[in-house]
């Protein structure tokens, strides 16, 4: 029973939809998988759309639309299958989500997704808010490239700083650390001229995210936040509690509501930030969707960041974000799937399903619960 009439009004959703109902997840990843998972044990059917015929999701629900995300076509089609529809990516085109939104509530929004998916529309939109921010300038030219290190307050010689392009980027690619104006204008030349911003270096003391959701009541939940470490750019542990002290948890959480209600977020979304040697917070970045760091809330919290997600794609209450244990979150990531044996012997293993373990791949996840005050 479709619970939306449409077109959708502007401004929104039309009742929640209940148990029954279908909300179509754009992107067929482990994302898109976990959250399907998720909206099962609500009593909820998922429908998949993705680009290529074999999605991680599409193994765990029988419903899929295979079509480029550009296809206007496709999409209304899948539109008028969904109560309401998510995505599990940022890299998805704007004007597309748009146009699905006139027929299907889509959550989070078009907004939220355009802000997100370019780095400088981003930090710009994260500065306005009185956010601390990497120093960053826009690099559309050699010239600007050159020029812009000597703008961030550095010689062109010996300041450490990196270029971004603006958009496409994940896992560190179309990115390079420069240190001369010569270093950034090859940089430039080798992203072959794409759109880009040149970001000071940030002297930081260890990485952290905090994942959060907003409901489509206005409602908030955060998720305590973890410390991450990285490896060769990707994402290798999330642990929680990390080095984070109690108020810059408070500061951490209070960093992601300030962004979800100046988006008028409906969904999940992770802020990624850098912790200073003053022990100052750095917005890094926004992920306008369920985030890699916060995989542990399945085992350790009352509600999961997949089930917060759809509950509010969904316009159901938000669950309790309250964590129960602390956790390690291990990714497992291309051939290290190979010892699945000996990793399900060790914690709760997660597996996506995924046939190729190419390198970097992120191929599952292991989380490790510690019991609350056992350390
Ligand atoms: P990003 O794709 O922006 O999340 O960057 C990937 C990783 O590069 C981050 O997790 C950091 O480890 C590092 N990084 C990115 N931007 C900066 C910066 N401005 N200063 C220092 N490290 C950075």
């Amino acid at each position: 029973m479709k619970t939306l009439q449409k077109p959708v009004p502007p401004g929104g959703m039309i009742g929640p939809v209940p148990p029954g109902g279908t909300i179509g997840i754009i992107g067929g990843g482990q994302l898109g998988r976990m959250l399907a998972m998720a909206a099962a044990r609500l009593g909820l059917k998922t429908c998949i759309f993705n680009d290529t015929p074999d999605a991680p999701a599409f193994q765990v629900t029988p419903h899929h639309v295979v079509a480029p995300y550009e296809d206007i076509a496709a999409l209304e089609a899948f539109a008028d299958r969904c109560d309401a529809v998510t995505f599990e990516f940022e890299n998805l085109p704007a004007h597309a989500i748009a146009r699905l939104a006139e027929h299907v509530w889509v959550a989070p929004g078009a907004q939220a997704l355009a802000i997100t998916q370019d780095r400088l529309s981003e930090k710009s939109f994260v500065a306005k808010l009185g956010l601390a921010t990497a120093p960053f300038r826009e690099v559309s030219s050699p010239e600007q490239a050159r020029a812009a290190i000597a703008e961030l307050g550095g010689t062109a010689s010996g300041f450490q700083a990196i270029l971004k392009t603006r958009r496409f980027g994940y896992d560190g690619k179309g990115q390079a650390k420069v240190a001369s104006a010569e270093a950034c204008a090859a940089a430039f030349a080798r992203f072959k001229g794409a759109a880009c911003i040149l970001e000071g270096f940030v002297d930081f003391t260890f990485e952290a995210s905090v994942v959060a959701a907003r409901g489509s009541d206005g409602a908030f939940a955060a998720y305590d936040p973890p410390e991450n470490l990285h490896e060769h750019h990707i994402l290798r542990r999330s642990t929680v509690p990390g080095r984070l002290s109690e108020a810059q948890s408070r500061q951490a959480k209070a960093i992601a509501r300030t962004i979800a209600d100046a988006l008028d977020y409906v969904g999940v979304l992770a802020v990624e930030l850098f912790v200073g040697k003053d022990g100052g917070l750095t917005v890094n970045e926004i992920a306008p969707r369920v985030h890699n760091s916060g995989h542990w809330t399945i085992e350790a919290c009352q509600c999961s960041q997949f089930e917060q997600h759809i509950r509010a794609v969904a316009g159901w209450p938000l669950g309790p974000a309250t964590r129960h244990a602390d956790a390690v979150m291990e990714n497992i990531i291309g051939a290290e799937t190979d010892a699945w044996e000996s990793l399900a012997k060790n914690g709760a293993l997660h597996l996506y399903g995924k046939k190729q373990a190419r390198p970097g791949r992120k191929m599952g996840h292991l989380t490790r619960l510690i019991p609350r005050g056992s350390k």
